[in-house]
Order: C-alpha cells, then structure tokens, then sequence
C-alpha cells in the first residue's frame, strides 16, 4: 500500500531570528523540521501534519559542538553558571558520536540510536523533541481507520487506557493518552544535569531538561510550541562524573528502546556517594530522573511520574555503592517503572528489567 506525504510548503532559513519570524507568521499551523527521520514518517502515516514545515537545516548556528572557555552568556541571566559543553539542536547524532569532546557515555547512547543511515540526518534536538510512540498511532491513515483512531490523531478514544475511573464510575477515556517517549538520549543528559537553551517568539530561555516534558502523550512538553531547542548545555560540575547508558531493545541496531537506562556518580575522595541519578526511557510519557543524592530540603530537578509514595528512595549520600545499595536502588527503579502494552515487549518484563539494567549498570559504574 503506497503511503503518500501529504501537500505542505516548505520553509529554509538560515538564521535563528529567520526561523522565529516564520514561527510567529503561521500562527500555529507549522512543524520544524530538522533531520526528518521522525517527522517526515509521520506525515506518512497522515499523523498530525500541518501546511507549513520550517527547516532548521540551514541554521549553522545550531550545528556546532562548543566547549565552555569560561562563563556562559546566560550566566548573565542568571540560569546556568557556567557551560562546560554546548550541543547545538542542529547536530546530528553522527557528529555527537564522533566528536571527542563529548562525554563518551552520550557518544555511546548516540551510537545506539536507529541507524548509521538514519544517525546521518537524525539530530540531537529532534530526538529531545520526537514524537511519543504507541502501537494505536504509528501506523497507516488506513490501519488506523479500521480502529477508529485514537485520541492523538483524528479520533476520540484510546485503545490502550479504554476507561478511566472518575469519581468510582468506569467512564470511556476521552482525554488522557499514555503513548511512551523513547527518546534515548534525553534520559542520558537528564542525568549529566543538561540544560536547554530555548528560542522562540517570546524570546529566548534556559531551562533544565528535565523541566521540559509534560505528562501527557499528545501535548509531551511543558515549553510553548514553537520554541526551538537551539542548544544541550552540560555542566562542567558534572564533566568528571562516572556515566553509563543500557539499551533494550527487539534488536541491537534499527529498533527504537523498548527500556532505556542511564546512571550518572559521583565519588567523594574517600570513594563514598556524592551524587547520584538514574534515568529511565521508554517506560513513560517521558523521560524519568530519580535523583539519589539530592538532600531532601532541597527538591531535586526531577521529573518522574509514576513514583509509588510507599517505596521511599534508598539513601546513598555517604554511603559505599556495594552489591546491597545498588540492588536497593534497582529494586526501587523497578517498582517505580511503569511502562504500558503500547510499545513491543511486555510491560511486566520491561519493569523487571528496568531493576536488571539498572543493577548491572551500577555495578559497572561502582567498579570504575
Ligand atoms: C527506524 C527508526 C528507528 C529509530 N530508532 C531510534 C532509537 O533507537 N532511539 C531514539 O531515540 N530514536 C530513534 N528514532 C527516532 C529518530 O530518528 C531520532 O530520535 C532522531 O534523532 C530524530 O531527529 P530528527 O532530526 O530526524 O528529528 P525530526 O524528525 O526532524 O523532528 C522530530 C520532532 O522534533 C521536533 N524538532 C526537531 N528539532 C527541533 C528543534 N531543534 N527544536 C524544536 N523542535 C525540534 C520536530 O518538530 C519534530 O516534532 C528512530 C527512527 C526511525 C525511523
Ligand atoms: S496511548 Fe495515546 S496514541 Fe496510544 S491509543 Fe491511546 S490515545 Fe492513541
């Protein structure tokens, strides 16, 4: 069955500024694009698309890798006080791995995505900014239709959470879409402390990653539509920090993560914890971060949905990471990981392996 790209006029700037005039002109019915490998499929499928398609693969600017010499222009601002790495959106995932100013746990999650083909055009924003993906939505306009739709494109119901329990009645879900962000490099920054720069209409902004994802399958940020994540910005504070990265997935290259992993540690001169974050992908609405280390007067910059108020996170600031805090920790990443039957694999064996990456990562971390 030929799946055509739907009709849209496409719009090439070279600059930033050019970018944000279109963004403002279109008044909402646009889509930037950047490598494509996520958007283009989708229009495809007749997923959401709009007449407008603005490219941001002429914007030098956002293609460039810097390291911070110094402070940031919005230390100024008073958001970030200093910038050890700056990732422009535009890069792609080919550059990131290559380039060896990158901490090498990133360069091995960006390896890890899709393809070498697709790593050509893919870049860094658009994976920080795919769409959520769901077995009800990722299909033909025709394969849709003989469901009916969904909730994220053209219908009114969902076919993975049918009914919603509102005020003890069983009610048809009408609103809420659970489809999973499989992003894999979002949870690996979210734990190296990144923080985006953001340019649109309203001017200009940093905000920490894990600020930047919303709870919602459809709507999936918390940012205005139409800010362009210009640039990733990695702490120097944590340049020093032991990191890592798992990936499950049906198969080693091409397939999305079905669970993503990421662990970032740091060490005190005694070889005790001062720091530590895990990130999960591909078990939620979008990526989690549970923050270990933050002192608990201070809230962490955390961004995890489903977290079971029963099962209070394992201390570990001070503590040695031996086979009993690491298996601590994996066991409450498992009981916090809720992921749904809307991606392949087992929702029961994902959340069980989400504890398994977890142990074996921390193990690998803790043994340097
Ligand atoms: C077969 C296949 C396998 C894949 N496997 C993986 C995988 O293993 N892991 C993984 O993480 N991803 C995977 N992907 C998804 C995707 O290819 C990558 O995440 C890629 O990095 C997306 O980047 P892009 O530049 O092509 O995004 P695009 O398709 O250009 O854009 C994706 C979305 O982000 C928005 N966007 C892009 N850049 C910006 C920006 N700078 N500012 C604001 N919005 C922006 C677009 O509007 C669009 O909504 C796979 C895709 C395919 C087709
Ligand atoms: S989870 Fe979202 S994308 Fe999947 S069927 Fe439900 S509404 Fe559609």
């Amino acid at each position: 069955m030929t799946m055509l790209m739907p009709a849209f006029e496409l719009h090439q700037p070279k600059t930033l500024d050019e970018a944000v005039k279109l963004i403002a002109a279109f008044k909402g019915d646009f889509d930037i694009l950047s490598g494509g490998t996520d958007l283009l499929p989708n229009y495809k499928c007749g997923l959401n698309a709009h007449k407008n398609v603005i490219s941001l693969q002429h914007i030098a600017e956002l293609r460039e890798i810097r390291t911070g010499k110094g402070d940031s222009p919005q230390k100024e601002k008073g958001t970030v006080p200093f910038s050890g790495l700056e990732i422009g959106g535009g890069v792609t995932l080919i550059q990131l791995e290559r380039d060896k100013n990158v901490p090498a746990s990133v360069r091995d999650c960006a390896h890890h995505v899709a393809s070498p083909l697709l790593r050509e055009s893919g870049t860094v924003g658009g994976n920080l900014m795919q769409d959520t993906r769901c077995h009800f939505f990722n299909q033909s306009y025709f394969w849709r239709r003989t469901l009916g739709y969904c909730l994220k494109a053209d219908g009114d119901r969902c076919h993975v959470v049918p009914n919603l329990n509102e005020g003890g009645k069983n009610v048809l879900n009408t609103k809420v879409c659970v489809a999973t962000n499989c992003s894999d490099l979002a949870p690996m920054f979210m734990v190296l402390g990144a923080s985006v720069l953001l340019v649109g209409p309203q001017g200009s902004r940093t905000i920490p990653l894990t600020q930047m994802y919303a709870g919602d399958g459809i709507e999936r940020f918390a940012i205005k539509r139409g800010e362009i994540l210009a640039k990733i910005i990695l702490p120097a504070s944590t340049a020093n920090w032991r990191s890592g990265w798992k990936k499950l997935a049906p198969r080693q290259s091409i397939d999305f993560s079905v669970l993503g992993v990421a662990a970032a540690l740091e060490l005190a001169a005694d070889k005790s914890v001062k720091s530590l974050r895990v990130g999960l992908g591909s078990v939620d609405v979008r990526p989690v971060m549970f923050d270990y280390g933050a002192k608990s007067d201070q809230p962490a910059p955390t961004s995890y949905l489903f977290v079971d108020p029963a099962k209070a996170p394992p201390q570990v600031a001070g503590k040695k990471l031996d086979e009993a805090l690491i298996n601590q920790i994996a066991d409450h990443v498992k009981t916090c990981a809720s992921p749904k039957l809307n991606v392949p694999m087992e929702p029961a064996y994902r959340k069980k392996m989400a504890g398994v990456l977890t142990r074996r990562l921390l193990t690998e971390l803790a043994a340097g």
